[in-house]
């Protein structure tokens, strides 16, 4: 089999049959063998009647249900877990990401043997609000400058790769899973091509402005030690400041004081950060409980 899919679901059911009927079309006029690979994550709506019927007439339709909502990132890894193909493409369920660009970003990396990952970015996020963009912006300017894997900014899920580079992010076992990071910090030669989403049809985003937050705080504190290594700085310019305020003026000044406070709240709040993480390494739980396997 050539093609492995893997299609992360959380309440799509009103997108999965037209996913079906264009992805199918789309990759059997183009004679490439293929699995699609749904992942329905703990959904609350009729996503997994839908795949079941799927499931029931076409056996290259597996299904891996979760016992509840564990998020993207687990569904993505649950997918890549249970890829047989020789390459594996990662695509949402909402269409916004087309067989035609997934069929392209194939036949690039066919056409280029050198080459192990075709990843698609946006070029422009007019469609997308302006407190986005920005929040965006900042991210990606804070992880390149302060950590260990560079990011192309608007690179996204939506790639095709060898089964190499499957294994390769399978190999890790963290539990703080952030791929994007993770296909930085594995390496290997990858293609970048330009794609516009297209617009939801059905349902809408399940990515609230808090939860996006969440989401790049984690990737951030995921590859870089550097805002750890910044409370001792910070530590050290506080010792500084107050010992030459008492030293100069011969008393705590109230601001000084106030900066303290600060410096100090923002130590612990970092050290909570990774601490949490530390946490959860440490307990050694699954990233994801599977309910139920459909033609798997
Ligand atoms: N998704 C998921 N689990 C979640 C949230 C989202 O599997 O907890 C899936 C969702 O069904 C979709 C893809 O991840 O196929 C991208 O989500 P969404 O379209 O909401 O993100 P956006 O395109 O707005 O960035
Ligand atoms: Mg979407």
């Amino acid at each position: 089999m050539k093609l492995s899919v893997v299609v992360p679901c959380y309440n799509e059911f009103q997108s999965l049959n037209k996913f079906y009927d264009e992805v199918n079309t789309k990759l059997n006029d183009e004679k490439i063998t293929h699995e699609l690979i749904f992942i329905d994550d703990g959904s609350n709506d009729d996503t997994i009647k839908i795949l079941r019927e799927l499931a029931k007439n076409d056996k290259n339709v597996k299904v891996i249900s979760f016992s509840r909502n564990f998020g993207k990132e687990a569904a993505m890894l649950a997918g890549l877990e249970h890829a047989k193909g020789e390459y594996v493409g990662i695509m949402d369920a909402d269409l916004q990401h087309t067989p035609e660009v997934l069929v392209s970003m194939y036949n690039k990396l066919i056409e280029n043997d050198e080459y192990d990952v075709v990843c698609s970015y946006k070029e422009n996020r007019n469609k997308e609000s302006k407190i986005k963009k920005t929040l965006v912006s900042i991210f990606y300017r804070l992880n390149n400058r302060i950590s260990n894997v560079k990011m192309l900014p608007g690179a996204s899920d939506f790639r095709v790769f060898k089964k190499s580079v499957k294994d390769a992010i399978i190999s890790l076992k963290e539990n703080n899973r952030f791929l994007k990071g993770i296909f930085s910090w594995i390496g290997f030669n990858t293609i970048y091509m330009p794609y516009e989403p297209e617009e939801r049809l059905y349902g809408k985003t399940k990515w609230s402005l808090f939860k996006l937050i969440k989401y790049s705080l984690n990737g951030l504190i995921a590859f870089s030690t550097k805002p750890l290594k910044l409370t001792f700085i910070l530590g050290v310019i506080t010792l500084i400041i107050g010992l030459l305020d008492i030293i100069l003026m011969g008393n705590l000044g109230f601001r000084v004081v106030i900066l303290f406070l600060g410096f100090i709240m923002y130590g612990i709040g970092t050290l909570s950060l990774y601490l949490s993480k530390m946490y959860d390494g440490l307990l050694r739980r699954p990233c994801y409980i599977i309910k139920e396997k459909i033609n798997l």
